[in-house]
């Protein structure tokens, strides 16, 4: 399902076009320092030497411990009943990722949504960790969402904007409101792991009459227990699907860095 684009969205593909047809007279350059790069990068050597990547080998689901052998899941996420089949992200919230992340999140006023350089960038990191996801391509691509409420505060969901990216990308269908969520739940900063999994629980439903089909990729831009993908993911699951991969940019740990706002 394709919805209509929203104005945000034609500027966005605006500035990617432009972009394109700069690139035939000026040579690609880093999205941080300017440099000439890679045409194929958002980022120069130097700039990316910032972004920590999680281990490729690391367990499919909490991304922390060694994977069993012979088993893409450690033996405590082997044993757990997560309604995700696996989750994958590319880079840790630490660093230079988190700031891309916020940078991504809360642009400078005005930009509403549009801040090409960071979007790119957190946009890449998805699609890394896409790359990386167990099994064949799913058939749908959804978004976390974000409540009325706060999507009409920030005018955008961030999380939407990297996964409408990763679908046309990889080409698969994207259905951005295929879950919504019911309860403007509060942050999750500062709760602990328990706190965050009752701070969600119950807060998607499916959209009425959703159909899904059996593979999906759930997309959020940062997961840090895996308590609101979790959720989204009974959501979907409840409607049909059977599997329910999460995809995230960044990875952040409960005692790590977190959103300033
Ligand atoms: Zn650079
Ligand atoms: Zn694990």
């Amino acid at each position: 399902m394709w919805p209509k684009r929203n104005g945000a969205e034609f500027f966005c593909k605006l500035a990617e076009l432009s972009r394109g047809a700069l690139e035939l007279v000026l040579p690609p350059t880093c999205g941080a320092c300017g440099t000439r790069t890679d045409p194929t990068a958002v980022l120069c050597p130097a700039c990316d030497g910032w972004l920590e990547r999680i281990a490729p080998r690391a367990c499919q689901l909490c991304q922390e411990t060694a994977p069993q052998t012979g088993s893409g899941l450690c033996a405590g996420c082997e044993t757990s009943d997560s309604p995700l089949t696996a989750c994958v992200a590319a880079i840790r919230f630490e660093a230079g990722g988190a700031e891309w992340i916020h940078r991504f999140k809360y642009p400078r006023k005005g930009l509403r949504g549009l801040d090409p350089a960071s979007a790119s960038v957190v946009g890449a990191m998805l699609c890394e960790a896409a790359a990386r996801a167990p099994g064949p391509q799913p058939d749908l691509v959804v978004p976390v969402p974000l409540h009325p409420r706060r999507l009409r505060l920030r005018g955008f969901n961030p999380s939407a904007q990297i996964a409408r990216s990763l679908a046309r990308k990889f080409e698969i269908p994207f259905d951005p409101v295929a879950l919504r969520r019911t309860r403007d739940t509060p942050s999750q900063t500062g709760l602990d792991r328990r706190e965050r999994r009752s701070n969600v629980r119950g807060a998607f439903r499916s959209r009425r009459g959703l159909q899904p089909p059996e593979r999906i990729w759930l997309v959020d831009d940062v997961v840090t227990t895996t308590s609101t993908l979790a959720e989204a993911a009974i959501a979907l699951r409840t409607a049909g699907a059977s599997t329910v991969i999460g995809l995230c940019a960044a990875r952040a740990l409960l005692d790590g860095p977190s959103m300033s706002r």
